[in-house]
């Protein structure tokens, strides 16, 4: 049997979900969700209906609404002796609970799954994706998390007439292991970037947080676009760390990003791999970026980018 753990945040499923169900799908096994959470029942009730889901687990306490893995993971070890399979979302929840219960059932997690070759066999990107290796787990409970953007979401598409029960299975003993004491949230523009369709993205060629702000963000507004940034942009203060995407930060998989002012290091590159078309605004024809870019604008940002917002 294969237990999914799904990304909300006690309203709705992160996209991710339906991808993480297609990829279950894909293993001929029993599909149970466990949903961990508060005031999760409507969610439950949605993932009940879709096709292959056999069993719906909730786990839900005040104490549990914050996403906390310390407070998580105690749900899930309750019942992962249960299952072959547990697998996660590749994102900061999935790979920070991922971990946890493997080391605590004594088997090695598998991370950054891009395709499932069979029960045991699993294609996974190592080194940034410059490695695509296939892994045998021989691990009588694979841990996976999955890179949600190489699945499809057909499940979106299938109709919701599916009935799986579900079952509460709260553990009272212990539901306050770490406690959020404030959460500062910081966003640029209101679309999420590992969701967004079009990111409109910067790097130290900015040169202040005054021009990312003035040149990226009115750019980004225009095309209903998500702010993204390299790390150097993050570590200078130009934008939040929400906002970091690469090897240390998200991976993102829009239809079009424009990467503003960025040299293409391997590091960013390792995030924006799955991006359908990338346009590039950099005046150093030399630059990394231009041999993964589909678009190559080369001159000075300064110059294009409020030509770019005018014209738009
Ligand atoms: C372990 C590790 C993890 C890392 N993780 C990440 C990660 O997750 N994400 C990430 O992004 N980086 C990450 N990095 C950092 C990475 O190595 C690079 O340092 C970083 O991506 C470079 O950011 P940048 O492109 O903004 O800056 P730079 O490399 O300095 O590039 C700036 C670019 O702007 C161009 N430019 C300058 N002025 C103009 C102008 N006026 N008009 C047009 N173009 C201009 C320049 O030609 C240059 O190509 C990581 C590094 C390490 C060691």
């Amino acid at each position: 049997m294969i237990l999914v753990i799904p990304d909300h945040n006690n309203k709705f499923f992160d996209i991710s979900t339906y991808n993480l169900l297609t990829a279950a799908s894909k293993f001929n096994l029993d599909i149970h969700v466990l949903i961990i959470g508060n005031h999760i029942k409507d969610l439950a009730v949605q993932i009940s209906k879709l096709k292959n889901v056999s069993k719906v687990f909730i786990a839900e306490s005040p104490n549990l609404v914050d996403m906390l893995p310390e407070n998580h993971s105690y749900h899930i070890l309750k019942i992962a002796n249960n299952y072959t399979h547990i697998i996660f979302n590749d994102s900061f929840y999935g790979k920070s609970i991922a971990p946890k219960i493997a080391a605590k059932l004594d088997v090695a997690p598998i991370s950054n799954v891009i395709k499932i070759i069979s029960d045991n066999i699993f294609v996974r990107t190592m080194y940034s994706g410059s490695i695509i290796a296939n892994v045998r787990c021989l691990d009588p409970i694979k841990i996976l998390t999955l890179r949600s953007c190489s699945f499809s979401n057909e499940y979106i598409k299938d109709n919701m007439n599916n009935c799986a029960d579900i079952e509460n299975i709260t553990i009272s003993d212990n539901l306050g292991l770490s406690k959020l004491l404030k959460e500062e949230r910081i966003v640029s523009t209101d679309i999420d970037i590992t969701e967004a369709s079009v990111i409109v993205s910067g790097g130290r060629g900015l040169g202040s947080k005054e021009n990312f702000n003035n040149l990226l963000v009115p750019l980004a507004k225009k095309l209903g676009a998500a702010i993204g940034a390299t790390r150097v942009a993050v570590d200078e203060g130009y934008a939040p760390n929400s906002c970091q995407i690469g090897q240390t930060g998200k991976i993102v998989s829009p239809r079009l990003y424009l990467a503003i002012g960025i040299s293409g290091s391997m590091q960013h590159l390792a995030g924006i791999k799955d991006s359908k078309t990338i346009v590039a605004i950099n005046n150093d024809i030399n630059a990394p970026i231009f041999n993964v870019s589909d678009y190559c604008l080369c001159g000075d940002l300064f110059d294009i980018v409020p030509k770019l917002l005018n014209y738009l």
